[in-house]
C-alpha cells in the first residue's frame, strides 16, 4: 500500500506492513506450500523461483515483517533460533575468532562447544556485560564476530548495546545480538549499533507455543549475508511455509503480548523482591539490578516477561516450590501467553552454571493477582 502514511511498529505489526491481496481484496496472506514452481515453454522460471529450499512466497511475507518490525535491511527464516545461529557462525570461516557472552541460552554454549569449535571456530567466552571485559577479548583485526545475548538466559544480565557495537567495530568486528527475550517489540538492536539481530521465533515472535522457527535480520546487504543466505539453501534449514504462515499470524498480536507479558513481570519481581521465601529476584526492571540504567535505556515499553528467582533455602527450597505450582506449567521454552517455570540446573545438568536454587520464569499473560497467589503458595511453608 503505496499511499500509507508513515506508522509505528505497533501499526506494521498489526496490519501486517498493510498487507491487502490486490487480486481477491484479502486482508490475511495465504499460505503458498509448494514446494516447486514451474516454468513457461523457454524454460524461464514464471514467477521468479524456482524451488522452496531458496525462498517461498509465505516466508518472503513474514521475513519482510520482521524485519521492519527489527528497522533491518532484511530477514532470513531459519528452521530454528539454533539454526538460524549455526548459520550465522558457519558464515564465516573456520579458523575465524568470535568473542560471545558467557551468560547465554545453554544451547547456544552448546551449540558453540559440541559443533562450532570443533569445525573450526575459535571462540572466548567473556562476561559481556563488562565492557572492558569485553574490550580485552576482541582482538583488532582478528576478532570477526562479537555475539551477546540481552538480557541473558537465565541470570538476566543486560549487555550495552551500543557500547558492545563501539567495541566490535573499532577492531573491524561485527556486532550481532540474540534479541530473543527482548523481541522487537521492547528492543531495536540495529538502532542501537548492532550489525545483526538473531531470534528464536519459536518464542516471543510467534509467542503461540506451537511453532519452532528462528530468524537472522541484518541491517545491511553485506557479504557475511549474502553468505548466511547461501549456507541456508545448501545447508537446508528452511522452516515449512505452514510455520512461517503461524509466525505471521503471531507477530500480529507481538506488542500487547509483550507489553502485558512484561507488566506481570514487573509485578511479581516487585512483589517478591526483598520476599521471605525469596533470596535474589533477577530482573531487568528492579531499580536495583546491575544494568537497570543500560536496559532501560536501550528497551522501550518494559522489560520483558523472564525473571528469575532465586529461593532461599537452596536447591531442596526451589525444587519443593516447583513440585507445589498450579499455575505456572513446568516446562522449558519462553515467551508463549502461558506462565512457565523450569529449574535449569537440572536441565544444564554438570555442564551448566546456573545456581542450584534459580527458578526460571516466563510470565505470561494471565490475570497476575493469580500467577503472584500461585507462587505464594507454592513457596509457603
Ligand atoms: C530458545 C532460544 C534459542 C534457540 O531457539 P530454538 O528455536 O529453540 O532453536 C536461542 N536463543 C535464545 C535466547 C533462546 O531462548
Amino acid at each position: 500500500m503505496d499511499d500509507r502514511p508513515p506508522c509505528r511498529p505497533e501499526t506494521l505489526a498489526a496490519r501486517l506492513d498493510g498487507y491487502l491481496c490486490g487480486d481477491t481484496g484479502a486482508i490475511v496472506p495465504p499460505i503458498h506450500p509448494s514446494s516447486t514452481y514451474a516454468r513457461d515453454a523457454d524454460y524461464a522460471q514464471i514467477g521468479g523461483r524456482g524451488y522452496s529450499r531458496d525462498d517461498n512466497p509465505t516466508y518472503l511475507q513474514a521475513e519482510h515483517v520482521l524485519a521492519q518490525l527489527e528497522g533491518g535491511a532484511a530477514a532470513m527464516l531459519f528452521a530454528s533460533g539454533i539454526a538460524a545461529i549455526a548459520a550465522l557462525f558457519q558464515a564465516l570461516q573456520p579458523g575465524d575468532h568470535a568473542v560471545v557472552s558467557r551468560d547465554m541460552y545453554f544451547g547456544t554454549a552448546k551449540l558453540l562447544r559440541e559443533v562450532l569449535i570443533p569445525w573450526g571456530l575459535r571462540c572466548d567466552m567473556v562476561d559481556t556485560a563488562d565492557l572492558d571485559a569485553l574490550r580485552d577479548a576482541v582482538k583488532p583485526g582478528v576478532t570477526k564476530l562479537v555475539f551477546v545475548e540481552t538480557p541473558a538466559n537465565p541470570t538476566w544480565a543486560v549487555t550495552d548495546i551500543a557500547g558492545a557495537a563501539a567495541i566490535a567495530h573499532a577492531a573491524g568486528a561485527l556486532l550481532a545480538v540474540d534479541n530473543t527475550s527482548a523481541s522487537p517489540a521492547l528492543c531495536r538492536p540495529i538502532a542501537h549499533g548492532a550489525d545483526l539481530v538473531v531470534h528464536s521465533a519459536t518464542k516471543y515472535l510467534n509467542g503461540h507455543s506451537d511453532v519452532v522457527a528462528g530468524a537472522v535480520v541484518t541491517a545491511a546487504d553485506t557479504k557475511l549475508w549474502q553468505r548466511i543466505g547461501r549456507i541456508r539453501f545448501l545447508a537446508g534449514p528452511v522452516l515449512g511455509p505452514f510455520e512461517a504462515w503461524l509466525l505471521l499470524r503471531g507477530m500480529r498480536t507481538l506488542f500487547i503480548r509483550v507489553r502485558a507479558a512484561g507488566a506481570n513481570a514487573q509485578r511479581i519481581a516487585e512483589h517478591f523482591d526483598g520476599h521471605k521465601a525469596i533470596a535474589q529476584v533477577c530482573y531487568p526492571g528492579l531499580p536495583g539490578f546491575p544494568g537497570h540504567a543500560i536496559a532501560a535505556r536501550q528497551m522501550e515499553g518494559g522489560f520483558g516477561g523472564m525473571l528469575s528467582l532465586r529461593v532461599a533455602g537452596g536447591r531442596d527450597a526451589a525444587m519443593r516450590a516447583i513440585s507445589r505450582v498450579r499455575i505456572f506449567i513446568r516446562a522449558t521454552s519462553l515467551g508463549g501467553v502461558e506462565s512457565l517455570i523450569e529449574h535449569r540446573a537440572t536441565i544444564e545438568k554438570e555442564d551448566g552454571t546456573v545456581p542450584d536454587d534459580l527458578l526460571r520464569l516466563s510470565v505470561g499473560i494471565e490475570a497476575v493477582e493469580d500467577l503472584i497467589a500461585d507462587l505464594e503458595q507454592a513457596l509457603a511453608g
